[in-house]
């Protein structure tokens, strides 16, 4: 085959694309990934969002800020007490950026160890012509034209704009720019309390920055079930993180040294100023210029491509995956579609399950949860039982200093199957994976129930979360 044809070429190495790409050229397809990202040394880094200015890096410095709120919040119940901790921030933001660069060489590593059959990477943005064509661009202008039976969008998605806050990159910060301040803010104004505004709002917070968040809607975590929303917003509150709901915000004037923000709400008009503003009120699927004319593809209202449950776009041999299209913008979503794209056109079957994706929230406590919530099973009239217990009456979390939180199983009313479980509390970014498997397994809250879990562990406030669907927990009153 020439150099410029392949079987598949991938427009975009995030964690849709590359494990897309590694996918397929394991099933023995000629396989090759355009990607334009450049990591903070100039050069390609593959990995997309995830990698660089997303899931790990965020999860890096929420790690070392949780060590550093230890110190002083958690370490003194211990008995031990640190005096004169002081934080270099060019070791913390560099830790960071080891990580960071691992695992974006990692994929640039995976691509070359495929067993006979390497990813072929290619620096540059990709554009899709008709015919299943790809233009790629690269720094120099330089254009090549690539070809392939199939072609996969993977572009990702990118931080919303508010109009009267737009990122300079300085003041008025995005994911990426809150993941690289040189100090800590002394004031932190975080628009959106979201998952980004959540976790980088805690990551700040713990080192020692004041932070408020305003958000919009008077609910908090409205995704979230409402008996985990109200214990994450008490713990949160406890915490010090200043979260203002029902918070419309009109203006962000960036003064000399800070912004002025203007927000309403039931009380009136307010204005605060900021060091730092970061803001965090969702991301769009990225197309831009990226589909030439008469391809076929079609995009939603939202700007996200247009695709069938096996992420088809309708066009053939064109598919889409990723935070480009529907669904929940979470990597494992996107690689889990990357994998079956790769199969469906590999002649295997492929298949992604929706109705049970994970969502993780990694503050403190963490939030997990996988299925419906008690309101959503209300509102579709599904008749449906519950059972609870908290991280407090746990061994394991108390001993950790850790009690915060608990685990809430929703079940059918009469067949017992599992419909959502829900968790807040120590690494319960783990725990969840149980619910997974049982869920997955079309398991019943009774399953749960009667799998021996260890003693003592965090897995036993599942076990008995399950036990109490049927009034039986063992370890607290029914
Ligand atoms: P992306 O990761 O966005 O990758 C798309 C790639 O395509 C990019 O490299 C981009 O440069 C490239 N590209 C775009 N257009 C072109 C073009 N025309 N030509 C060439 N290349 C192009 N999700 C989780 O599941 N867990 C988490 O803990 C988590 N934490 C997050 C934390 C933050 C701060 C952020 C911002 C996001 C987080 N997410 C998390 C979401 C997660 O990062 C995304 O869901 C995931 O990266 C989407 O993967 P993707 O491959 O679809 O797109
Ligand atoms: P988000 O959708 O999670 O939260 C945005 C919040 O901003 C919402 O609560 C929304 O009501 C609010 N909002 C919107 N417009 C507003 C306005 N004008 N004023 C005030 N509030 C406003 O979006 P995000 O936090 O930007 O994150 C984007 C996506 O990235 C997430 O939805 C998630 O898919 C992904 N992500 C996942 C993780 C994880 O899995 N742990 C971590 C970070 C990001």
């Amino acid at each position: 085959m020439a150099d410029n044809k392949f079987d598949v070429i991938i427009i975009g190495a995030g964690p849709a694309g590359y494990i897309c790409a590694i996918r397929a050229a394991q099933l023995g397809l000629k396989t090759a990934c355009v990607d334009a990202f450049k990591g903070k040394d100039g050069k390609q880094a593959l990995g997309g969002t995830c990698l660089n200015v997303g899931c790990i890096p965020s999860k890096a410095l929420l790690d070392s800020s949780k060590q550093f709120w230890g110190l002083a919040h958690n370490l003194p119940t211990h008995g031990i007490t640190v005096e004169n901790a002081k934080v270099d921030m060019a070791t913390f933001i560099g830790r960071k950026d080891k990580i960071v660069k691992q695992f974006t060489g990692g994929v640039a590593m995976l691509f070359k160890g495929v067993k006979g059959n390497p990813v072929t990477p290619f620096f540059g943005t990709g554009k899709l012509l008709k015919g299943n064509k790809v233009e790629v661009t690269g720094e120099d202008g330089a254009k090549q034209t690539l070809e392939a039976a199939n072609v996969i969008i993977a572009t990702g998605s990118v931080p919303i704009e508010l109009p009267f806050a737009k990122f300079d990159g300085k003041r008025i910060i995005d994911n990426a720019g809150a993941l690289d301040l040189t100090e800590v803010p002394k004031r932190l104004g975080v628009i959106g309390a979201g998952v980004i505004g959540l976790e980088l709002g805690s990551v700040w917070k713990r080192m020692g920055a004041e932070v408020t968040v305003l958000e919009a809607l008077p609910d908090f975590l409205g995704a979230a079930d409402q008996d985990i929303s109200k214990v994450a917003a008490r713990e949160f509150k406890k915490q010090g993180l200043d979260i203002h709901l029902g918070a419309k915000v009109s203006k962000a004037d960036v003064k000399k040294n800070a912004v002025e923000v203007t927000y309403s709400d039931k009380d009136g008009e307010h204005k605060i100023s900021v060091d730092q503003l970061l803001v965090a009120v969702g991301r769009r699927a990225y197309t831009q210029g990226l589909l030439g004319d008469g391809t076929g593809v079609k995009t939603d209202d939202r700007g996200r491509i247009e695709v069938d449950e096996h992420c088809w776009t309708g066009v053939d041999g064109v598919w889409a995956i990723g935070d480009c299209v529907r669904g929940p913008m979470l990597a494992h979503k996107g690689e889990e579609e990357g994998v079956m794209v790769a199969e469906l056109i590999a002649g295997k079957a492929g298949h992604v399950d929706y109705d049970v994706i994970p969502w993780v929230i990694y503050t403190e406590p963490e939030i997990a949860w996988a299925g419906k919530t008690e309101k959503q099973c209300k509102d579709a009239g599904i008749p449906y039982k519950t059972g609870n217990f908290p991280f407090a009456a746990n061994g394991r979390a108390v001993a950790m200093n850790e009690p915060a939180g608990l685990v809430k199983v929703i079940a059918h009313a009469e067949t017992d199957r599992i419909l959502g479980v829900h968790m807040c509390g120590p690494v319960v970014s783990e725990l969840i994976a149980e619910a997974v498997v049982a869920m997955e397994f079309k398991g019943s809250s009774e399953d749960l129930a009667r799998i021996v879990h260890a003693h003592p562990t965090l897995s036993e406030v599942v076990h008995e979360a399950a036990l109490s669907v049927e009034k039986r927990s063992l370890n607290k009153a029914n």
